[in-house]
């Protein structure tokens, strides 16, 4: 699409940071395809979004993929496409708004008088349970889910380590640590979790290439290693996990007849 800002108006256009989704092309969002389909210029990430995302994108776009630019790079190709363009797009993986480096380009584009906006996108931690068919909460079990990782060239606050966040007991989506699973049962070990707790690992959720492994604490670690699973996974642990295959639930208090809701009454017509 060639609808450059004229040269007489300073207007920039906008840069939009969209999520695309963990990988299955129909997972991004319908505004988020619409606005490919707008763009004047798209710049991905090549190593992680799906290249059939791009299908939405126009035959004149310019499409570019990041993963040779450094950061000054990223910045100037947005900042330049801004200036001559109304709609660029930055197309991340997941959401945008998680592990990317959004602020860090953020800023740069805010400096420049660049407006941006952000479209949410389905997280690989969404697709992953839903790939394994779990739930991440469950009544009276959990009601908490953190997502986190371990750390690596990129610190951790002290307060975030993996230890201390395991000791809620809580569901925990493990991002970016694949390669480290060894590390992560110790700590979860460390933390008090038991050799025989569920843990469910997700390879590429939702791309044709899609595993999940299931096992014990004690022997995920090999698992994933004789899998030969080493990126591009999610370690889902928590109590709620397995959860279908339970043989009694206790009915969430949702559905329970007794239990008021505001626009539904309570059987015997209290609202507590
Ligand atoms: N913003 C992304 C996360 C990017 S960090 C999101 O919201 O999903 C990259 C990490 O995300 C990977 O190391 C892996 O832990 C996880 N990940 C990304 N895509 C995935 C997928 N399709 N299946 C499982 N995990 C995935």
């Amino acid at each position: 699409m060639t609808t450059d800002s004229s040269p007489c108006s300073p207007q920039p256009g906008t840069v939009w940071f969209v999520g695309a989704g963990p990988g299955a092309p129909d997972l991004i969002t319908v505004r988020g395809s619409r606005l490919l389909a707008e763009a004047d210029a798209i710049l991905y990430t090549g190593s992680l979004v799906a290249e059939t995302v791009l299908q939405w994108a126009l035959p004149d776009c310019e499409i570019a993929d990041s993963k040779s630019m450094d950061h000054e790079q990223v910045v100037a190709w947005l900042i330049e496409r801004a200036r001559r363009h109304r709609t660029v797009v930055r197309l991340q993986t997941g959401d945008p708004t998680l592990y990317g480096v959004l602020a860090e380009l953020a800023q740069p584009l805010d400096a420049a008088g660049i407006p941006i906006g952000i479209v949410p996108g389905v997280s690989s931690a969404m697709a992953s349970a839903a790939a394994a068919g779990e739930c991440l909460t469950l009544p009276e079990v959990t009601q908490t889910v953190i997502f986190t990782r371990l750390a690596d060239r990129t610190q951790m606050p002290e307060r975030e380590s993996l230890v201390e966040l395991a000791r809620h007991g809580c569901t925990l989506c493990i991002f970016l640590s694949i390669d480290r699973i060894e590390g992560v049962v110790e700590q979860l070990l460390a933390a008090g979790w038991s050799t025989a707790a569920p843990v469910t690992v997700v390879y590429k959720a939702t791309w044709p290439d899609e595993r999940i492994l299931r096992a014990p604490l004690s022997d995920i670690a090999a698992l994933c290693r004789a899998s030969g699973i080493e990126r591009q996974a999610m370690i889902l642990v928590g109590p709620a996990l397995g959860a279908r295959r339970w043989g009694e639930l206790r009915p969430s208090k949702l559905y329970d007849h007794s239990f008021p809701r505001r626009f539904r009454p309570a059987r015997d017509g209290v609202n507590r």
